[in-house]
Order: structure tokens, then sequence, then C-alpha cells
């Protein structure tokens, strides 16, 4: 693996960034400048297509003003502060700096054909899942719609070419094929920004990605995935159960107080009833914990009735943890005994552990590091 440093500790400008502005607000921002609307148009076209991030890079726009637009706006409000590259230079994860010095993790992950991007829509997390590395240090705070939509611009660029620094073996075509809110924080907890996002993201004005292509991950927040039925957008629905009972849900994801395994599974099935889509079941594996033969039957039983697939996650270790991996031969077991039972699985392809690339893991080595 390699640690690449991107920038000397610079901090981004605490402008507003014109990530957060929808077109609207954009035109009118234009207009406000005492410009012709179209340029609004101009700019979107420059952010969203070109993922440009300096005003002068928009060579259609009069110096003026790209000057004056720069006084007052940034493009991007993340700067990107190191770049952790696997081995085989598959898989790589950068940690951002917002402007208020709170820092983000995307994870870029190349496959066959697919260019898997994984973003957070959180600084921290306020979940509390006695497993994950982001849990430990609690929520910061929300991110914006922006700084969020800017993860994945900034990789869009990158996979375009234009990002001048080491390269990953990178095969055209180079283009975010995919989009999973897997990263830092719960997705659910930021549910008005995290759309705003959504929405951008799969415009076909903005950056147009089919709304198929992306995951969002959720630890089970019930009302909101009500809500997210009512959207209207095909965005794939995932949900981390990890435990087919309480007792040992509540274990590992505290926030099973509240919304308890039969009430989840009913708003799952609520969903798919309305939206006709299959839910994905994630499921971290970890020795003696939620591994044995009986628990997956237990899963399997409950799972059956439902539109659902089971996606088994290699558990990715964290320093200090007592949770360990179930081995592969147990995996295995653990899958084949869902799908004799009913219930299709699949195990998560293994990624970026070398480079820390589980949940959080990065920027708590930064904040160890700094302390
Ligand atoms: N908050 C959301 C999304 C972020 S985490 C959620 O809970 O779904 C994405 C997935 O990684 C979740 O299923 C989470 O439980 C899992 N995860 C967290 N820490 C992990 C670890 N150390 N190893 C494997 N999976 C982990």
């Amino acid at each position: 693996m390699a640690e690449i440093r991107l920038q000397a500790n610079t901090q981004p400008k605490t402008l507003s960034s014109l990530l957060d502005l929808s077109l609207p607000e954009l035109t009118a921002a234009v207009v406000e400048l005492g410009q012709p609307a179209y340029r609004a148009r101009q700019i979107w076209q420059w952010i969203y297509r070109h993922f440009v991030v300096d005003f002068d890079e928009m060579t259609n726009l009069p110096q003026g003003l790209r000057r004056t637009l720069a006084e007052e706006w940034i493009i991007s409000p993340l700067a990107p502060v190191t770049r952790n590259l696997s081995s085989a230079a598959d898989t790589q994860k950068v940690l951002f700096r917002l402007a208020d010095g709170q820092t983000v993790e995307t994870v870029l992950m190349l496959y066959d054909r697919r260019r898997t991007l994984c973003i957070s829509s959180q600084a921290g997390c306020a979940m509390g899942c006695t497993f994950c590395a982001t849990a430990q240090g609690g929520l910061a705070r929300n991110l914006t719609a922006g700084e969020i939509v800017a993860q994945v611009l900034y990789f869009a660029r990158y996979l375009a070419g234009a990002v001048a620094e080491p390269a990953m073996a990178v095969e055209r075509p180079t283009a975010v094929t995919n989009i999973v809110l897997m990263g830092m924080g719960e997705p659910m907890h930021n549910y008005r920004n995290v759309w705003v996002a959504l929405r951008r993201l799969t415009d076909p004005g903005a950056f147009g990605l089919g709304a198929r292509h992306i995951t969002l991950s959720t630890v089970g927040l019930i009302p909101m995935i009500d809500r997210m039925a009512g959207e209207g957008l095909q965005i794939a629905l995932a949900v981390s159960l990890h435990a087919p009972n309480d007792a040992l849900r509540s274990s590992l994801v505290p926030i099973n107080e509240r919304y308890p395994v039969a009430d989840l599974l009913a708003a799952v099935q609520r969903y798919s009833e309305k939206t006709h889509r299959r839910v994905t079941f994630e499921y971290a594996l970890m020795r003696g914990v939620n591994d044995s033969p009986e628990l997956a039957a237990e899963l399997a039983d409950r799972l059956r009735p439902l539109l659902c697939h089971v996606n088994v996650i290699p558990f990715n270790p964290i320093p200090g943890s007592p949770f360990q991996p179930t081995s592969d031969a147990d995996t295995a077991r653990f899958v084949d005994i869902l799908r004799q039972r009913g219930v299709p699985a699949t195990v998560r392809l293994r990624r970026g552990v070398e480079i820390n690339a589980g949940c959080g893991q990065l920027r708590q080595a930064a904040q160890r590091k700094a302390a």
C-alpha cells in the first residue's frame, strides 16, 4: 500500500460552495450579480459535466465574472488530505478536510467494469454500533448536500484523468458507475441533505447517474425507510442487520432497542410491497459472535418471507476492538445454510483491508496521529 500526501495542511476557504445550490438558486445568484440567467446554466454544465474545480476553467465565462464568482464562492468544499492506495491499485481511499476542519473519507473501488464509490453522509456517526470505527468518535455533524455531492465530483474528475497524481490501474471507461452510501455516517439520520444530494446525482441535467446504480445503506431507522418508499426514485435500499434476534442485535446495534428486528422486517416488507424492489440485508460476520449455524438458520427463517438478499460482509478488524473476522470456511458454511433455507446470499468481495478502508478507520488513524 502507499499513502500519498495530497496537500499541506491547507484548509478549504470558508466561502459558500456552489454545490450547495440548486439550479434555480444558482440562477438567482447569477442574476443578482447583474448577469444573464443563461450564465448559470453554463456554470452548472462546467460543474456537473466537466467536474471543474476552478472558475478559471470556465472558459466561456467573461474573465470579470470568473473573478467576481471566485471572490464570493468556492466550487468544492473539500480539500483532499491523503490518498491511500492498495498495492493492487484497485482500491483507494481519500481523506478530505472540510471548511470547519472536520474530516470525511471516500473510497473508490475498481471492479471489472464497475467503478464503485463509497461515500460518507456525516462527519462521524451517532448510532454507536459496537463494532464500527466511525461510531467510536460519535457524531460531529451532518454533511451538507454539497459536501456529499463533492465527494462524487472529485472522483468523477479523478477518473476522467484530470487529477494529476499517481493514477490507479484505471482502464476506460473511466466514469463513476455505482455509488454506495456506506461510508461514514447514517444516511437516514441526515435524510434531508442526503436526498437533496441523491436528486442532484441522479438528475439527468446534473450528474445524471441512474438511480438503480445507487445504494443507500441504513442501520434501520424505520420512519425513514417508510419515507424513502415514497420518494419515487429507484435508489436501492440496504439494511444493516448483523443479527437475527433482538438480544444479539441490540448488543451490536444499539438503535435496535428503539427499532427492534420484527418492526424493522415489517418496515422492509412494506417497502418492497410499495416499491417492488428487493432489499439487501448486510450481515458482517464476527467470529463467535453472530456466525454460528444456528444463527444462520434463525436468520433464514426470519427472512424467507421477504423479497430480499443477504450480503455477507467479511468483518474488517479495527485496532483495539475485540471483534474478529470469521474464517473463510465458516463464512461459506453460513452462506450455504442461508441458501439451503431459501434465502439468496452472497459474500461481499473483500476490498481495502490493507488500507483501512473500513468505515471510519482512516479518519480515526489520522486523529490518532494528530493527538
Ligand atoms: N450507517 C449505515 C451506513 C454506513 S456503514 C449503516 O449502518 O448501514 C456500511 C456497512 O458497513 C454497514 O453494514 C455497517 O454495519 C458495516 N460495518 C461497519 N463497521 C464494519 C467493520 N468493521 N467490518 C465490516 N463491516 C462494517
